[in-house]
């Protein structure tokens, strides 16, 4: 009887596995925030998983840990399949060997060493990287190199410095942008050497170009713009303004802009109006309101992922101006209370919803909609 019992259960269970995994048609993507951090899981409908980073490191990292692991429960993963790491900054690899800890991590991705030792990132990658790769797979990506997931197609876009130098299917086009472009200062942080990622699942198209700096965008979509559009763009660098030219958000002219920031850490009104004057675009999400945008330069709320643990009862009109050199700025807001992701499910004809789990507002953005530039 009992034998009898565990049998009926074990088919119960295994049946609603295959009717869950046959039920999933679209590629989901969890925009987990990290506090001006990046950490973004995507899972395709057969439950191939791709982390791009996992948050903030030192204090924060149980906290950043903590919120990226409810995203993959709510996802139902038992592994990371594919983890990237755009670069060597602590608010990207900095929850990784505390994640590695509570899911198993098969494949590990970056650009090689980093360019700009810092304590936490050459104690990391001279012991906890070797000690966690040596248990699974470690591969240096050159732009232009795909990563092995079934049903999509993923580019590397960039990494090292480098960026591809062929054309992506739908790309090829002249960049109107580049003409007005000017280069910057060199950047030599690790910044410029993030890994950039394409991602397309049948129609739909996206871009994660990670924090990449200003020139390597350039470089990215000039003289040819050798991406063509997208509909999303994870918006690089937490949407500062030392990121985010021109060239690649208005090149890209993504329908939808997905903004991993900060209380304080992008969102400055430089990068918010070439963000909400591109063409084509039909929203900017925002993991935070950033009190660089102030309300002039901030989105509606209902877009809107997260909120400060102490929520003042008015917020500023004008985005906050740091003190001059030398004096000590006010802390940021702090937010370390409950979290909230996006939820983008894309289907195969360039259909996609996005979803603020704060207020279960949701919007979708349907194929064949696209505006042209
Ligand atoms: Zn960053």
């Amino acid at each position: 009887m009992r034998a009898r019992f565990f049998v009926v259960i074990a088919g119960l269970l295994v049946s609603a596995t295959l009717l869950s995994a046959q039920a999933r048609k679209t590629l989901d993507i969890w925009v987990v925030d990290v506090e001006g951090g990046n950490a973004t899981l995507f899972v395709t409908p057969q439950g191939e998983s791709v982390l791009i980073d996992a948050g903030n490191g030192g204090a924060a990292a149980a906290r950043d840990a903590g919120r990226i692991m409810e995203a993959i429960k709510d996802a139902g993963l038992t592994q990371i399949d594919h983890h990237i790491t755009t670069h060597w900054h602590g608010d990207h690899f900095g929850a990784l060997e505390e994640l590695a800890k509570q899911i198993p991590i098969r494949a590990y991705y970056d650009h090689g060493d980093t360019v700009q030792p810092q304590p936490a990132s050459t104690e990391f990658l001279a012991k906890v990287y070797p000690a966690l790769t040596a248990k699974a797979k470690r591969v240096i990506v050159k732009p232009g190199d795909k990563l092995p997931v079934k049903g999509m197609e993923w580019t590397i876009i960039s990494s090292g410095t480098q960026t591809i130098q062929s054309n992506l299917r739908g790309g090829g086009q002249r960049n109107p942008y580049c003409a007005a472009f000017k280069k910057q200062d060199v950047d030599t942080t690790e910044n410029a050497q993030s890994v950039g990622s394409h991602i397309t699942f049948g129609r739909w198209r996206a871009v994660h170009p990670g924090d990449i700096t200003w020139n390597i965008e350039g470089d990215l979509m000039c003289p040819m713009n050798r991406i063509g559009s997208v509909d999303v763009l994870f918006v690089g660098h937490h949407g500062q303004m030392v990121s985010n030219s021109d060239v690649i958000v208005h090149g890209l002219s993504p329908r939808v802009s997905i903004i991993n920031n900060g209380t304080r850490k992008g969102g400055q009104p430089e990068a918010m109006r070439i963000l909400l004057n591109s063409p084509g675009l039909e929203d900017v999400w925002q993991s935070h309101f950033s009190l660089l945008s102030g309300t002039e330069y901030t989105v509606p709320g209902m877009f809107v992922g997260n909120h400060f643990d102490e929520e003042p009862s008015a917020l500023p009109k004008d985005a906050w101006v740091a003190p001059p050199q030398g004096t000590q700025a006010p802390p940021a807001p702090v937010h370390n209370g409950k979290s909230y992701w996006f939820k983008v499910s894309a289907q195969q004809d360039g259909t996609f919803t996005v979803t603020n789990t704060r207020n279960n507002f949701s919007k979708t953005y349907r194929s064949g909609a696209v505006a042209t530039n």
